[in-house]
C-alpha cells in the first residue's frame, strides 16, 4: 500500500479554512475549526480520528448535507459551497447502506441512473458492469433483504459508483461487518478504488483500517487536522503527541538536549544514553524534548551486554506472534517492547530480570512541543 500509482498531484476536493459550528451562544459546538485540506485526484484519502473529532461533519460538508459556517469547499477548482447535494458530482456510501429492501440487487444499482433519466440500454450496461465489478452477478435478481451484510455492502458500493461520481464519500462503511469480512472488504474497497480511479474519501476511527487502505490520511482531533501524510509518514514521523499515541502503540521519553547542529539534535536519554536525532522543520528545542520510540524498535539485552538504558522487566505477555515486555527504567519511566517470536525460540526474559533496553538511533523521533 502507501504510494498509489493512480493519484496525481491535482487537487480534486479542497476544504479552505472551513469552520462548522452547531448551535449558538453558550451552546455552540465547534465541530470544525478553520480546517484546510487538499484531497488529490484518484487517491484513497482517509479522515481518521476519535469519535466527535469532526470527520463526519467534514464529509457531510463535501456531500452538501451541511453548509460551512466559514470557509469554502472546492471541487476540481470550483467553489461548490452553495450547491445542493444532488448537483454535486459526489456520492455517499452510508454506514447503514440505505438499500431499498423491496427492489432487487440490479434495480438498486440502477436506481440512481433511472433518477438521472439515463437511457434504458445504458442503464442495463452499467448495471452489468457494476455487478461484475463487485462480483455479484449471480445475485442480480435477489431482493436485497435476502443478502448478507457483506453482500449488501457490495450492492451499496455498486449503486454509489454506478453514476461515475468524481468523488465517493464513505462514512465508516465497514463498521457493521464482523472482523473477517471487514478485512476482506478492506482489500475489496481498495481494489475498487484502484480499478475505477475515483477519488475516495473514507471516514474511520480505526487506525489499522486507515493504515491498510489509504494513500494518505488526515489525522483529526477536536475539529482540527493535525497531520496529513501517507501511512508510513504518519506512523514513522508523527507530528505531535496526539498523532503518535493515536496511530499505533508507542513509548514517550523525555530527553535532555545537549546541543543542536543544523537540523539535528544531540540528546541524552535516561541520563546515560547519547543519541542524535532529526528535528521537525523549524523547531527550536528547549532544554528537553519528548521523543517517541515504537515498541517494535526496542531491543532487550542482558544488562552487561547491552549499550541501552538499564531497565528491569516488570511484565511479560506472550501473544503467539510476539511477546510484549513492560520495562521499568532506573528513573521510574516505563517502556513497552514488542519482540517477535522466532521459530527457533530465543532469549526469553522474565519478570524481575535486569536488562538493557536499546534501540537503533534512527528509531528516535523528536516531537514538536
Ligand atoms: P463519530 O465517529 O462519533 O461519528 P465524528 O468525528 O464523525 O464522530 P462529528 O459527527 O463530525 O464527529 O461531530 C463533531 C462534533 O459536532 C461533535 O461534538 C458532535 O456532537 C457535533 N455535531 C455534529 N452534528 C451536529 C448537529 N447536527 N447538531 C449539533 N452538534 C452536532
Amino acid at each position: 500500500n502507501g504510494g498509489s500509482a493512480q493519484s496525481g498531484s491535482r487537487v480534486m476536493v479542497e476544504a479552505r479554512a472551513v469552520s462548522k459550528h452547531f448551535g449558538s451562544g453558550e451552546q455552540v459546538v465547534k465541530a470544525l475549526d478553520a480546517v484546510s485540506v487538499g484531497i488529490r485526484e484518484g487517491e484513497f484519502f482517509t479522515l481518521l480520528g476519535p469519535s466527535g473529532c469532526g470527520k463526519t461533519t467534514l464529509l457531510r460538508l463535501i456531500a452538501g448535507f451541511e453548509h460551512p459556517t466559514a470557509g469554502a469547499i472546492l471541487l476540481d477548482g470550483a467553489d461548490i459551497s452553495g450547491l445542493p447535494p444532488f448537483r454535486r458530482p459526489v456520492n455517499t456510501v452510508f454506514q447503514s447502506y440505505a438499500l431499498f429492501p423491496h427492489l432487487t440487487v440490479a434495480e438498486n444499482i440502477g436506481f440512481g441512473l433511472e433518477m438521472l433519466g439515463r437511457p434504458k440500454a445504458e442503464i442495463a450496461e452499467t448495471v452489468a458492469e457494476m455487478l461484475q465489478m463487485v462480483r455479484m452477478e449471480a445475485m442480480r435478481d435477489r431482493q436485497t433483504s435476502q443478502l448478507s451484510g457483506g453482500q449488501q455492502q457490495r450492492v451499496a458500493l455498486a449503486r454509489a459508483l454506478a453514476p461515475r461520481p468524481k468523488v465517493l464519500l464513505l462514512d465508516e462503511p465497514l463498521s457493521a461487518l464482523d472482523l473477517k469480512l471487514r478485512k476482506e472488504m478492506q482489500v475489496e474497497l481498495k481494489r475498487l478504488q484502484t480499478e475505477t480511479g475515483i477519488t475516495f474519501v473514507f471516514v474511520t476511527h480505526d487506525q489499522g483500517e486507515a493504515l491498510a487502505m489509504s494513500d494518505r490520511i488526515a489525522v483529526m482531533s477536536e475539529g482540527n487536522v493535525l497531520q496529513v501524510g501517507s501511512p508510513t509518514e504518519i506512523y514513522e514521523h508523527p507530528a505531535d503527541h496526539f498523532v503518535a499515541s493515536f496511530i499505533g502503540e508507542t513509548n514517550f521519553l523525555t530527553a535532555a538536549v545537549e546541543g543542536v547542529d543544523g537540523g539535528q539534535v544531540r540528546l541524552r536519554l535516561g541520563g546515560t544514553l547519547e543519541v542524535r536525532a532529526g528535528l521537525p522543520d523549524g523547531m527550536a528545542p528547549g532544554p528537553s524534548v519528548t521523543v517517541v520510540v515504537r515498541p517494535e524498535h526496542l531491543r532487550i539485552a542482558d544488562r552487561d551486554a547491552g549499550e541501552g538504558l538499564p531497565a528491569t522487566v516488570s511484565d511479560v505477555v506472550y501473544l503467539g506472534t510476539d511477546t510484549h515486555y513492560h520495562l521499568r527504567l532506573a528513573g521510574g519511566e516505563e517502556l513497552f517492547a514488542r519482540v517477535q517470536n522466532r521459530p527457533e525460540g530465543g532469549e526469553a526474559w522474565r519478570v524481575g530480570d535486569a536488562v538493557s533496553a536499546g534501540f537503533p538511533p534512527a528509531a528516535v523521533r523528536v516531537l514538536r512541543d
